[in-house]
């Protein structure tokens, strides 16, 4: 059986990874295509124990929760196209962020958190962690120094989010990681969730694990949830034994049979969502409706240096302000938006927009100090809309938008 990992004798390019990585010709049948395999329960060759301890020894599945074949084949095509030595697949980005952090962390640890991230991961961060005896701290991942000056000795974990959700600030995982690591930081993760293995490899700049949300561009449709966490082999073995045998939330096999399915055009959709995000971006800068776009690909983006070194494509997410309040803006997309759906998430095929506004998401979910509520602000200003540009194309989408600013 030949499983392309990406570390073929001759190094494969990326758009052949995509396609064959973690793919093989099944050798029962034949099959060119990946088989779906939807068995919860598998009947060993052998005699083997009955805890999941038991099968490491043992090279065959037994039971869906440790390890299932098509889960499998999703898990090696994402350490291939990320450059990972392992992968494992979660029921969604947030099942993924929670199996990591609290399978690596324990009471006294101290998590150190973006004061702005993905949402999900940052409600876990403030309202769950502390209960558990996990302390958690927020700082402005854009700014190295005031990192350094958090990090403290119990401080176990670094997370970034890299452009962060819905901020579109950039890290500098490269710099962050060689500090925090020199400090005695163990576990650098990054959240690439927006820039994907096609933009940035963050194990290639000294990030220890990586987190995707499926859902988004890696499965690119929309039809399916899923998350993964990648890394060393030997941390995501024991991961597993706890995070996903204890834990549970595993990837049903049908979500990665069509993740998979989504993965082999990544590079290709990735190509389209930044050539259309482009065009956009350039067209709302110059409207005189808009007071500000923020998109990594353009000069305008305050960490535009940054976004060029350490992403090779900018993606398809972007935000923007109105001078117009964005409440009334967003009621007239939900009514004459054509193409665009006004909808949360990103990455599908199909454009999304969605009003964010300040005040809600200071409440819901970041509850700053006052210091940097005052930068939040300063940023967002009331609020911004979150667009991710699918892969239509961009002058249909610009039509679409421009009858509602
Ligand atoms: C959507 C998202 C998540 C969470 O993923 P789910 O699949 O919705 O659980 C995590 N991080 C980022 C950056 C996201 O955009």
């Amino acid at each position: 059986m030949t499983v392309n990992t990406g570390k073929n004798s001759n190094p494969l390019h990326e758009s052949t990874v995509a396609v064959h990585g973690g793919e093989f010709v099944d050798p029962a049948t034949r099959a060119s295509s990946p088989n779906l395999v939807m068995s919860a329960t598998f009947a060993p060759t052998d005699v083997t124990g009955f805890s999941a301890r038991d099968e490491k020894d043992y090279g065959g599945f037994v039971y869906g929760r440790v390890a299932s074949p098509t889960v499998r084949q999703l898990e090696q095509k994402l350490a291939a196209l990320e450059g990972a030595e392992a992968a494992l697949a979660y029921a969604s980005g947030v099942a993924a962020s929670h199996a990591l952090i609290a399978g690596r962390l324990s009471k006294g640890d101290h998590l150190l958190m973006p004061d702005s991230n993905y949402v999900g991961v940052a409600e876990l961060t403030r309202d769950t962690l502390p209960r558990f005896g996990i302390e958690t701290s927020f700082v402005d991942t854009t700014d190295p120094k005031a990192v350094a000056a958090e990090i403290k000795p119990n401080t176990r974990m670094l997370w970034l989010e890299t452009p962060s959700n819905p901020t579109m600030q950039i890290s500098d995982v490269r710099t962050l990681a060689a500090l925090a690591h020199e400090k005695g930081v163990r576990d650098i993760v990054v959240d690439s969730t927006y820039a994907t293995p096609i933009a940035t490899k963050p194990l290639s700049l000294g990030a220890d694990f990586v987190i995707h949300s499926l859902t988004k561009y890696i499965g690119g449709h929309g039809d399916a949830m899923g998350g993964s966490v990648l890394g060393r082999k030997a941390d995501l073995d024991a991961l597993n034994l706890e995070a996903t045998v204890h834990f549970g939330g595993v990837l049903s096999p049908f979500n990665a049979w069509l993740i998979m399915r989504g993965a082999a055009t990544l590079p290709l959709r990735m190509k389209a969502h930044q050539e259309a995000a482009m065009k956009l971006a350039t067209r709302l800068e110059g409207h005189p409706a808009i007071k500000r776009v923020f998109y990594p690909g353009l000069a305008s983006h305050p960490q535009h240096g940054l976004a060029n070194a350490q992403m090779k494509n900018f993606s398809g997410m972007m935000t923007f302000q109105t001078h117009e309040a964005g409440m009334a803006v967003a009621r007239r997309m939900v009514k004459q938006l054509e193409i665009i759906h006004y909808a949360v998430s990103l990455g599908h095929l199909r454009s999304l927009i969605y009003w964010i506004g300040t005040d809600d998401i200071e409440q819901s979910t970041f509850r700053h100090g006052p210091e940097a509520a005052a930068r939040f602000r300063d940023y967002m200003g009331d609020g911004v809309f979150r667009l991710s540009v699918g892969i239509e194309d961009g002058n249909d989408l610009w039509a679409d938008l421009v009858k509602c600013l």
